[in-house]
């Protein structure tokens, strides 16, 4: 296992990159200024691969807060008269500035998330597919018209933007999982105020501020305040303004950031943690199952949403599938991210380090074995899979969130759909079968937003709804399901002629 600093950046370094602004990222983003850190606290961005820091930002306040949302207040309305093509051209625009700056965003990726290059392709065609389909949200459905009931009227339905957007996103795929709102937020004449994770406040906010600053975005409309969310994120999900409140996170957050926001009269949209299932029926194809596998439990280190947390194989296929999958874990370079040829790079955080570590320790001194990996230096967790597992077991009754693959035998059809039902979330999952049919019966009776057949579970299309159910999520992303929640539809209704009232 490798775990250099050969490639380390210098302290500051990543301000001096071509996509930095004027101010360097140490500055909040508000009302088209990047306004210095001043006496505010600091954030220290570290390089989870060589555990040097790299650059800091400010820790917004909650008077920051205070300051943003009024700022894309007061710039909503002019914003939102601006003709539709003008909004899509500056979304197409910004989503164009982060291709030509590809470069400078990998090493971004790879100093302030750990990701490995492919991760970083990856993410960048997410980001950039998001953003395309955000624009042409704004040249889309303005409404419809409803026959009436009542004799001599016409009803409209009139779509309008929410208003202002406040978006909370975590650390793993900063910029495609802020993407993902602020540029249909903004494509349909909304303002928005976004908080980046406290470890990704480049990649999750600041790079967006740039990008859609040269694009020409108006003053106000996108407003970045990092900080730490356990500090500033009660006020930031509580306030007032925002009629929107987008989080994508952790369950355990992401109820309180719900609560909040109910408590304020504004829509929650919540996109939250999984314990996805890979289920190897007993007549899949054990190559392309064990394959989607191990994609789905390595890539980025198994830090997403809808990583494949859990392997359910029929106990006929079980002792082939676990050498196989074990086998492939113990192939992957593991390495700094900016190393060519790496696949496996480092977990974003020690509290994460400890946590997996801690879920497969437990796990093992339950009864489960280490076929691969087992061992950590740094912050490198080796990919690893385990057998004799079964799901009491720390490592598969939790979100572990890490390049661990436990693999769970099972007899029947139904006892794999009882075992992948048995979690409080609901967010991804894949079946592998040769008869499709019967694969579609399983993937019917799985209590999740998303099932991908004879596939893993980490697919995201920027056209098709994503999201969960249960602790997952509330709500669906991407197209016309996230213009239906960064939208409001007005009942307009004109009585064409006198109408017979009854009194
Ligand atoms: P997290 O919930 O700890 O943090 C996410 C964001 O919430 C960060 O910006 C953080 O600063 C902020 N935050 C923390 N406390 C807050 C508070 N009291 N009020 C408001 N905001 C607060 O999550 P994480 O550990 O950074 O991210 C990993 C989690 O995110 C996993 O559970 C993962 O499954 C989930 N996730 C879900 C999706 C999805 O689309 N469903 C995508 C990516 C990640």
């Amino acid at each position: 296992m490798t775990s250099t600093s050969e490639h380390a950046l210098e302290e500051n370094d990543v301000a001096n990159l071509d996509i930095a602004p004027e101010a360097g990222w140490n500055a909040l983003y508000l009302d088209g200024e990047w306004v210095p850190a001043g006496d505010r606290d600091l954030i220290d961005v570290e390089n989870p691969a060589t555990r040097t820091t790299v650059t800091s930002v400010p820790s917004s306040t909650e008077d920051d807060v205070d300051e943003a949302y009024a700022i894309a207040d007061d710039a909503q309305a002019a914003w939102a008269e601006r003709p539709p093509q003008e909004r899509a051209a500056i979304v197409t625009e910004a989503c164009e500035l982060l291709g030509e700056y590809a470069d400078d965003l990998a090493t971004l990726f790879a100093v302030e998330c750990g990701g490995v290059q492919l991760k970083t392709d990856f993410e960048l065609q997410l980001a950039q597919g998001t953003m395309k389909v955000g624009a042409g949200l704004a040249m889309r459905d303005g409404g419809r018209r409803k026959d009436s009931v009542t004799p001599g009227k016409e009803n409209l339905l009139v779509r309008e933007p929410a208003g202002v957007v406040g978006v909370i996103t975590p650390w793993n795929f900063p910029l495609y999982l802020s993407s993902r709102v602020v540029a249909p937020a903004i494509a349909l004449g909304n303002s928005v105020v976004l908080k980046p994770d406290e470890h990704t406040p480049i990649m999750g906010g600041l790079v967006l501020a740039k990008v859609f600053e040269e694009a020409g975005l108006p003053d106000g409309v996108l407003n970045v305040v990092p900080g730490y969310g356990h500090e500033m994120g009660d006020h930031f999900s509580s306030h007032s303004v925002p009629s929107v409140m987008s989080f994508t996170g952790s369950s355990e957050v992401g109820r309180g950031v719900g609560q909040r926001a109910v408590g304020s009269y504004t829509e929650p949209a919540l996109e939250l943690g999984g314990n996805n299932a890979h289920i190897v029926l007993s007549d899949a194809d054990l190559e392309r199952a064990t394959d989607a596998g191990a994609f789905g439990s390595f890539t980025h280190q198994g830090q997403e949403c809808i990583s494949i947390n859990r392997h359910l194989v029929h106990e006929s296929l079980y002792d082939e599938y676990v050498a196989g999958l074990a086998d492939r874990a113990t192939q992957l370079p593991i390495g700094d991210p900016r190393e060519e040829g790496t696949l496996v790079g480092p977990v974003i955080n020690e509290s994460q380090r400890d946590k997996i570590v801690g879920y497969v320790n437990e796990s093992v001194e339950r009864g489960a074995t280490v076929e691969a990996g087992g061992s950590h230096d740094g912050l490198f967790i080796e990919p690893t899979v385990l057998s004799g597992v079964t799901s009491d077991m720390p490592i598969v009754a939790n979100e572990h969130f890490g390049p661990i693959a436990p693999v769970i035998p099972f007899e029947t059809d139904e006892e794999a759909i009882r075992i992948a039902n048995g979690t409080e979330y609901g967010l991804s999952g894949s079946i592998h079968s040769s008869d499709v049919a019967r694969a579609r019966d399983v993937a019917d009776a799985l209590e999740t937003g998303m099932v991908h057949i004879n596939d893993q579970t980490l697919n995201d299309e920027p056209h098709v709804a994503f999201g969960g159910v249960g602790a997952s999520g509330m709500g669906r992303y991407n197209d016309e399901w996230i213009m239906d929640t960064l939208t409001t539809l007005k009942w307009i209704s004109i009585q064409r002629e006198p109408r017979e009232y009854p009194y």
